[in-house]
C-alpha cells in the first residue's frame, strides 16, 4: 500500500503543528499496511495567516510533506481535488483525505488501513456518532439535510459521513474524471458507487483556530449539494403548476356554471387578491428555482479551472 494523505488548509497554522506532531506519532502504527512510506498533500486554499509559510518548512524537513499553494481562496472541494489529483501523480495506491484541525483523528487510520488491507472494499469511511458540541441548531439542520438528501437523490448519504476516508486509486481516479465545478465530495463519493465500510467515532471539537464555515455558508454548500445530485426541486415545482392549472380549471367550471344558472352576485375582492397573492408566490419561486439551476449550468459552461495553483513542492 502506498498511502498519500490529502489534506486541505485554509488558515490552519495553528493546527498543522499538531497535525504534524500526531501524524508522525501515528506513523509506526500505518508501517505494517506500506509498502512504501507514507506521503502527504498539504493544499494551502488561500490562507492569509502563516499557513503556506509552515508548509514550505514542513517540507524543507521532510521531502514526503508535498504541498500546494492556490493563488487565493478557492474552497474546501477545490483544494480536495486539486490534493487527490497530486496524489494521483505521485502514484499512490491509497488515497486519504482529512482536515487539518484534527477533527478526524489520525488514531483511525490504522484502523482504516486494516480493513481496507482485509479487501472487498474500495474505501473505509469515518462518521460521527454523536455531534455533541456542535450547536443544536446546526446538528438540526444536518439531520434534516442527509434525510432530505436521502429521499430525493441518487447519492445516498449517510447522516454524519466526513470527508474523513481511505479509498482505493480506481475510486479516487474516478472522482477526479468528475469535472463539475458544483463538486461535493460526499456525494460525489457515494456517486461512484463502489463498496464503502463505516467506521464510527465520536464528534471531536476543533482545539485549534477556527472554523472557515459560517452558518449560511454551510447553507449554500448544502444548497450546491442538492442541486448538484437532485433535480427533485424542479419536479415539485412542476407538479404545483400542474396541480394549480386543474384547480383552476375546476375554479373556472364553478363560476361558469353558477354565472349561467344563479345568475353572477359579484363577490368581494379579499378572495381574489389571496389566490392572486399566493400564485404570484409559488411563480416566483418556481422561477426562482429554475433560476438557481440556471446559475449552476452557467457555472459548468463556462469551463473555468475549478483552482489555480501558483506554488508547489
Ligand atoms: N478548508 C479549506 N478551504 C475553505 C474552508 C475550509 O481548505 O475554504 C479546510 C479547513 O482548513 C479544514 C477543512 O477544510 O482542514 C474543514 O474545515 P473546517 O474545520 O473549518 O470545517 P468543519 O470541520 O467545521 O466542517
Ligand atoms: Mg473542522
Amino acid at each position: 500500500m502506498h498511502l498519500v494523505i490529502v489534506v486541505p488548509c485554509h488558515n490552519e497554522a495553528e493546527s498543522l503543528p499538531h497535525f504534524h506532531e500526531r501524524l508522525t506519532a501515528v506513523e509506526a502504527d500505518l508501517a505494517p499496511y506500506a509498502s512504501e512510506p507514507v506521503e502527504y498533500v498539504l493544499v494551502d486554499d488561500g490562507s492569509t495567516d502563516g499557513t503556506l509559510a509552515l508548509m514550505r518548512q514542513l517540507n524543507q524537513a521532510d521531502q514526503r510533506w508535498h504541498y500546494l499553494s492556490f493563488s487565493r481562496n478557492f474552497g474546501k472541494e477545490a483544494g480536495l481535488l486539486a490534493g487527490m489529483r497530486r496524489a494521483l501523480d505521485l502514484g499512490a495506491t491509497h488515497v486519504a483525505v482529512m482536515d487539518a484541525d484534527l477533527q478526524d483523528p489520525p488514531e483511525l487510520l490504522p484502523q482504516m488501513c486494516e480493513r481496507m488491507s482485509q479487501g472487498g472494499c474500495d474505501a473505509v469511511a469515518a462518521y460521527r456518532q454523536t455531534r455533541e458540541g456542535e450547536p443544536p441548531i446546526r446538528s438540526w439542520f444536518a439531520h434534516r439535510f442527509y434525510g432530505f438528501m436521502g429521499k430525493v437523490s441518487d447519492a445516498n448519504m449517510k447522516d454524519g459521513a466526513r470527508d474523513f476516508r481511505v479509498m482505493t486509486r480506481r475510486m479516487v481516479t474516478d472522482v477526479c474524471s468528475m469535472p463539475e465545478v458544483g463538486r461535493f465530495s460526499k456525494g460525489l463519493f457515494m456517486w461512484v458507487g463502489y463498496d464503502t465500510e463505516w467506521i464510527g467515532y465520536k464528534n471531536i471539537e476543533r482545539e485549534h483556530g477556527t472554523t472557515s464555515w459560517s452558518f449560511f455558508g454551510l447553507v449554500r454548500y448544502a444548497i450546491d449539494g442538492i442541486i448538484a445530485f437532485s433535480t427533485w426541486p424542479l419536479e415539485v415545482i412542476s407538479l404545483i403548476g400542474v396541480f394549480m392549472s386543474i384547480l383552476a380549471l375546476l375554479f373556472l367550471l364553478f363560476i361558469f356554471v353558477r354565472a349561467l344558472f344563479f345568475g353572477d352576485p359579484v363577490a368581494g375582492w379579499p378572495s381574489l387578491v389571496c389566490v392572486i397573492t399566493f400564485l404570484g408566490g409559488i411563480q416566483i419561486l418556481g422561477i426562482g428555482t429554475i433560476g438557481i439551476y440556471i446559475s449552476k449550468i452557467y457555472a459548468e459552461v463556462k469551463h473555468r479551472p475549478l483552482y489555480i495553483i501558483a506554488e508547489e513542492a
